[in-house]
Formats: structure tokens, C-alpha cells, sequence
């Protein structure tokens, strides 16, 4: 959050990193002694004691019985996919180890009530620009929470060596937009799509990327549906979802102009852009598939995956109602993007071996679109 958050654990476990050379992510800052995997067992320095173990006769003990109750700290890397609370606990604790740039707020709340968080990670030089980045509107779509995490450790981690087209940027990353349907899919159905709104009584869930009232409701069943039921429901009416609010009073209450929006999908290694809603070219139709024609460039060369290129509704079919046609033509921000992801292969269920590679072509991906909008 954004609080003073530089504890003497934290100035202790900066030091340490200094003199030891230990990553960030292997200490405990109210230990240095120990390290808690996320499942809570303790590796490497110590063994465990558990509470009110007997200590034979004539052994000394060696364990300190005044330390204060050590906190497991939750591990992100990026080997495997993380629950809502570690990918929180991360922010923040880049808020807490690069306070001079990173910035948590929460900026919004979910149907059953939990924060929708954003890391903003800025200079705060006044002629910025901005760019968003969100993922898991779609919750089961878990490969797009690791990629903009990983974009923004190494953001953060490496901001005062990086080239001006990424430090002259405001970064608003939204790691997970829909929090409900993501711990949902985490505890009850992998499959689970859309967010947990409750309608007639029932959580049917409403798909909010077709809750944005850029042409919401077009096109009948082939844009969205009606149906609670459906996969597709886009909701009693434009934006009647606070995670799609969310994104619009962010995006509309900046004074800083956003330059792109960078919305992050699994599984059809698409870049797409608007129109979703309707079939004919956007107005900004060849400098838009000329951005992401540089993106799937830079994804090539990183992995040799192909993402092929073009408009929502020329790639894959009608999507009415979505944050991306949304963004472009009523939040003007020229580069509007979906990035489908990882795997045609796999669908949703991307093997936790293939995130780091995803991770890696992606933000390849985006520093290019940066050094492109410079450019233009
Ligand atoms: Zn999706």
C-alpha cells in the first residue's frame, strides 16, 4: 500500500543483500536466517524444532527461544503460477524495496469485496506518458498474471539502467483484474471465465470483457450474450461491474495521457486491436498493425513463436463490450492492444515450464512497442 513502509527489517535486508549478494526474494526480512518456501516449509539454513520439543539431556540447545515468531514470506518467481495473496504480498514489496518508484493503490473492489490492486511504477517526471497493463480480466487466463509480474520485477529491478522509452513511461500494471474468478479458479473450477457478480440470486458471473460500453451489446449472440448463463454474459447494462468501473475512473481520472493499453489474454497468440465490436478498420488501423507487427517481431527473435497480427473481429470473431475497444475509441489511447498468449497448444492449462519463456518473448515484445511509440 502506500504507506511509509521502510522498516529497520527492511534497511536490515537491503544490507544484507548488499555485503551477501542474496536475491531480494530469499530472505526473510524478519530473519536472515531462514527461508520459508510458499508452502511454508524451512529450507537451507535451519532445521525445523517444532514448539515444545524436548531437548535430551547434556545436548545443548541451539535453538534461540526469545526470537521473535518468524513471517513466512510468500516466494514469487515465475516457475510456477501464484495464488491472489503472494502476487499481492510481491507489489508491495517492490513498493517497499524501490519506494523512490513503485506505488501500490488499490483502485477498486471486487463483487465479494477484494481489493483490486495496481503497482505504478514512475519517475514522476512531469512529461511522461502513460501506459496500462492488465491481466486476468479472464481468470482462468493465469499465464497473463506472470507475464506483466515478470514486466514488472524487471522494471522496477533494473529502472536506472534501462533506455528512456521505458523510464520516460508511468506504468500502471494491474497483475489481476478480476480477483474473485482468479481465486475461484484456484479453489473451486480452473475453467471459471468471469467474474463472481450475482444475479437473480445466483453467482453467474458476468464476462467483463464484455461489460465496457464501447459497442456493448452489438451484434447479438455473436458479440456477447444476454444469458446469465453464457460464458459471453456482458451484464444488465454497460459497466455495471466494478472491475470494468475500476479500470475506467483509473484510466479517466489521470492527468498523465496514456499512450497504450496493453490488456493480457491466453491462449491464441494473438495480437489484436479494435475493432472487436464492428468489422470495418479502426481509423488508426495501419499504425496499429504496424505496432503489433513490431511486437510479434520482437517475440520471434525472442522464442520463435509466431503471434499473428491484426483486428479483434478480422483474427477471431465479434467481441462487443471490450476494454480495448473501449480504451481506444473513448479513452483515446492510440495503441490498444489484446495480447493472446500462450497456447494454442495447451489452451489455459500452459505448462508452468513454458512461463519464464512467455514471459521473456513478451516483454521483449513491449520494450519494442515503447521504442516504436518514441519513435512516432
Ligand atoms: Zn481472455
Amino acid at each position: 500500500m502506500n504507506t511509509i513502509s521502510t522498516t529497520s527489517a527492511t534497511k536490515l535486508s537491503n544490507v544484507l543483500r548488499k555485503t551477501n549478494g542474496i536475491s531480494e526474494h530469499d530472505v526473510d526480512l524478519e530473519s536472515n536466517s531462514t527461508i520459508w518456501t510458499e508452502n511454508g516449509t524451512q529450507t537451507k539454513f535451519g532445521k525445523k524444532t517444532k514448539p515444545g520439543t524436548v531437548i535430551p539431556r547434556g545436548l545443548k540447545q541451539i535453538v534461540p527461544t526469545n526470537k521473535p515468531k518468524k513471517r513466512k514470506v510468500k516466494l514469487m518467481n515465475w516457475k510456477k503460477y501464484h495464488r491472489l495473496n503472494v502476487i499481492y504480498a510481491f507489489i508491495d514489496e517492490l513498493e517497499r524495496d524501490y519506494p523512490a518508484i513503485c506505488t501500490v493503490s488499490v483502485i477498486g473492489q471486487s463483487v465479494e469485496g477484494r481489493d483490486i490492486k495496481m503497482l505504478k511504477i514512475s519517475n514522476s517526471d512531469a512529461r511522461n506518458s502513460a501506459i496500462w497493463l492488465d491481466a486476468s480480466i479472464h481468470s482462468r487466463e493465469w499465464i497473463s498474471t506472470a507475464v506483466v509480474t515478470y514486466i514488472a520485477d524487471y522494471i522496477a529491478r533494473n529502472f536506472h539502467s534501462l533506455p528512456t522509452s521505458i523510464t520516460n513511461k508511468d506504468w500502471h500494471i494491474v497483475p489481476i483484474l478480476n480477483p474473485d474468478g482468479y481465486e475461484y479458479t484456484h479453489t473451486h473450477d480452473r475453467m471459471w471465465r468471469k467474474n463472481r457478480a450475482k444475479y437473480d440470486g445466483e453467482r453467474v458471473g458476468v464476462d467483463l470483457n464484455r461489460n465496457f460500453s464501447c459497442g456493448w451489446g452489438n451484434n447479438g449472440d455473436e458479440g456477447s450474450s444476454e444469458e446469465p448463463s453464457s460464458v459471453f454474459y456482458r451484464g444488465p447494462m454497460p459497466f455495471s461491474e466494478p472491475e470494468a468501473i475500476a479500470v475506467r475512473d483509473t484510466i479517466l481520472g489521470s492527468t498523465v495521457i496514456f499512450k497504450a493499453f496493453l490488456s493480457f489474454h491466453s491462449y491464441y497468440e494473438l495480437i489484436i486491436f479494435p475493432w472487436g465490436y464492428k468489422r470495418e478498420p479502426c481509423p488508426d488501423y495501419l499504425k496499429l498493425l504496424e505496432g503489433g507487427a513490431v511486437m510479434a517481431r520482437a517475440i520471434f527473435e525472442s522464442s520463435g513463436v509466431t503471434y499473428k497480427v491484426g483486428s479483434t473481429k478480422d483474427m477471431t470473431y465479434y467481441a462487443c463490450g471490450t476494454s480495448t475497444d473501449w480504451s481506444y475509441a473513448i479513452a483515446k489511447i492510440p495503441y490498444s492492444y489484446m495480447i493472446e498468449l500462450r497456447s494454442k497448444k495447451y489452451r489455459f492449462k500452459l505448462p508452468k515450464d513454458q512461463i519464464m519463456e512467455t514471459c521473456k518473448e513478451i516483454l521483449s515484445a513491449v520494450k519494442s512497442l515503447m521504442e516504436f511509440i518514441d519513435r512516432n
